[in-house]
């Protein structure tokens, strides 16, 4: 755009310059020609009045001798390098430089010859009748005592007059030529020279407005741009600065909304999503690509939410509601106006009560399973005091057998207390470990030791996989022997006899993995990721013989000493119990 404005006024430009220059070179050439003429007239005048001079006394004898006349106009020719033709009064050639002069017409009418015997000089420019060529003719009458006696002419051919007069015009063209020439570059130059700071802005402001905010700042010339330069540096600078700020805050605000837990929508006047973060993806099921700048209703898709919105938008106030939604998160969802800072925009949040609806599950189902396992004891208890009370007592024998009764459930009520105070010191961090190197193979072995005889009875085959290699582990040994013996415990107990329980370690890059693996009955899916809670056991009625709390042990002990585990297992195929603790 702004080149063809250029180019627009610089080709006009250009042609009137040019066409100056042809004007004044016509004007020039013209006035070179017409002075050029003027001097040559002249000259050929005074030159014709000298040979006059000179001829007269041969013109003034009775018989003139034009033998020496004609010798005479040769000579003059050659030291004049001009025509020369002398001319007696009745127009007879008498002497003649260019031609056999007996040969040649009589010249009484000759134009010049005419006006010189009228007016004394004479002088024209036209075609030669004897030579065949354009001539500048000046002829001079000459007298004595009042009477002409004769006529001299000098004459030049015109082509000499021509070429002599472009020459002249040769040499002032090139001469103009060069100068306009020269103007012209040393116009471009400078306007080159004063524009070039202005096509360095240009190309600044240019930058600036694709982004470019980093570009360093431009050189401030001395001359008018200069403060126009040193004003773009700071407004530039100035822009940075700020826009670096704005990108300073929006990351802040990007990476709180990242990191919350708590699910954000911005839903503008028109019911457009404006802003999703990751919680409440995840809570909706939904992606921000597919979300944003979509109409909330079609994305979200749970009418819960949507009914909050609305009734946020027509009263205008902060509204408050609880839901499970599509995906099954429980949660508490607020809708507040977003007024004044964006008009008729709705802020969205919603908190996951998941877990903490999880935990209050969890703390019901303790204070259910606590008493329950209270109660069995406690009732036995009752039953066998009640026995003794109806007359047992009397009986020594039935007695002593009630009282061995009471002291095992006495026994597994402490044990049971015993494990829950354990267990909540463990949890609350209050149980010192004394964390040294341990020798896995050590652990291991200590922990069938322990359980060797119980497993035989239970007809079951126990191996040990554990190479002598392994390193050692960094732990706290008793702990984590009560943490192997807990979870063989458990594979004893729940693999019919006949069947195989492996017990083993493995290295992972820096850590020894632990595992006991049974093809007892398995877990299904559903118990899975409840089995490490306390009291949980999956078949209540049948496995009376635990209290559901080794594995809430278990996974307090390896977490504590930086592990952690998990397990895996099939339905009536078999469990593999996993855990694992840093090497030294
Ligand atoms: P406690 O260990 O306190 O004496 P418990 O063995 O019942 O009682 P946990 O060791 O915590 O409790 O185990 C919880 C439940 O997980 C068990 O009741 C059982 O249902 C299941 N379970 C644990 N280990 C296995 C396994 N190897 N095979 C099948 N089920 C298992
Ligand atoms: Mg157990």
């Amino acid at each position: 755009m702004f080149r063809s404005i250029r180019l627009r006024i610089a080709i006009p430009f250009t042609l009137l310059i040019l066409g100056c220059m042809l004007g004044m070179e016509v004007y020039l050439s013209n006035f070179i020609q017409s002075s050029y003429e003027k001097d040559l007239e002249s000259k050929l005048a005074d030159e014709a009045k000298m040979i006059g001079v000179v001829i007269t006394p041969l013109l003034k004898a009775d018989q003139p001798d034009l033998q020496s006349i004609d010798q005479s106009a040769k000579q003059w020719s050659k030291v004049l390098s001009a025509r020369v033709t002398v001319i007696a009064p009745d127009g007879v050639v008498w002497g003649e430089s260019e031609q056999d002069r007996l040969q040649m017409d009589n010249h009484y009418n000759r134009p010049e010859v005419a006006e010189a015997r009228s007016a004394g000089q004479g002088q024209s420019i036209r075609l030669s009748a004897t030579l065949n060529i354009s001539m500048m003719y000046e002829a001079v009458s000459l007298e004595s005592e009042g009477e002409i006696i004769g006529y001299v002419r000098v004459a030049l051919p015109l082509s000499q007059v021509e070429e002599n007069v472009r020459h002249l015009q040769r040499t002032v063209f090139g001469t103009t030529a060069l100068a306009t020439g020269l103007a012209l570059f040393l116009a471009v130059l400078i306007a080159n020279r004063t524009t070039q700071p202005l096509a360095k802005l240009t190309k600044a402001v240019e930058k600036l407005a694709a982004g470019e905010l980093n570009a360093s700042p431009l050189k401030a010339a001395a001359d008018e741009t200069g403060k126009l330069t040193i004003a773009f540096n700071s407004m530039a600078a100035r822009l940075s600065t700020q826009i670096d700020d704005l990108q300073r805050e929006r990351g802040k605000l990007a990476a709180v909304l990242q990191q919350m837990s708590d699910g954000v929508f911005i839903i503008d006047s028109s019911g457009i999503i404006q802003l999703i973060n990751p919680a409440a993806e995840k809570m909706f099921g939904l992606n921000s690509d597919q979300a944003i700048s979509k109409s909330a209703v079609q994305a979200l898709r749970q009418h819960q939410a949507i009914e909050l919105w609305q009734k946020c938008v027509s009263s205008g106030a902060t509204e408050i509601t609880d839901f499970e939604t599509n995906h099954k998160v429980q949660v508490h969802g607020f809708a507040t106006p977003l007024d004044p800072s964006l008009p008729g925009s709705i802020l969205l949040l919603f908190q996951d009560l998941t877990r903490q609806r999880l935990i209050e599950n969890m703390r019901r189902d303790f204070i259910s399973n606590v008493s329950h396992e209270l109660r069995t004891p406690l009732a036995s208890l009752k039953a066998i005091t009640e026995t003794l009370q109806d007359g047992a007592l009397e009986d020594r024998e039935a007695a002593r057998k009630f009282l061995n009764q009471m002291e095992g459930e006495i026994d597994s009520l402490s044990l049971m207390v015993s494990e829950l105070l354990e267990l909540s010191r463990i949890e609350s961090g209050r149980v010192p470990l004394q964390i040294q190197p341990v020798s896995p193979l050590e652990i291991i072995n200590q922990a069938v030791e322990r359980l060797r005889l119980q497993s035989d009875r239970a007809e079951l085959n126990l191996v040990i996989e554990c190479p002598d290699s392994l390193p050692e582990v960094e732990a706290d040994a008793s702990r984590t022997q009560q943490v192997v013996v807990n979870i063989l415990h458990n594979a004893i107990k729940f693999t019919p006899p006949g069947g195989q329980v492996t017990i083993g370690a493995a290295q992972k890059g820096r850590i020894i993995e632990f595992y006991v693996r049974d093809t007892g009955i398995g877990i299904s899916q559903d118990d899975l990721p409840r089995i490490f809670e306390r009291f949980y056991k999956v078949d209540r009625a049948r496995s009376s013989s635990g209290t559901g709390l080794g594995l809430a042990i278990a996974r307090h002990l390896v977490e504590a000493q930086g592990g952690i585990i998990w397990v895996d297992s099939s339905l009536n195929k078999g469990s593999t119990f996993t855990f694992t603790l840093p090497v030294v």
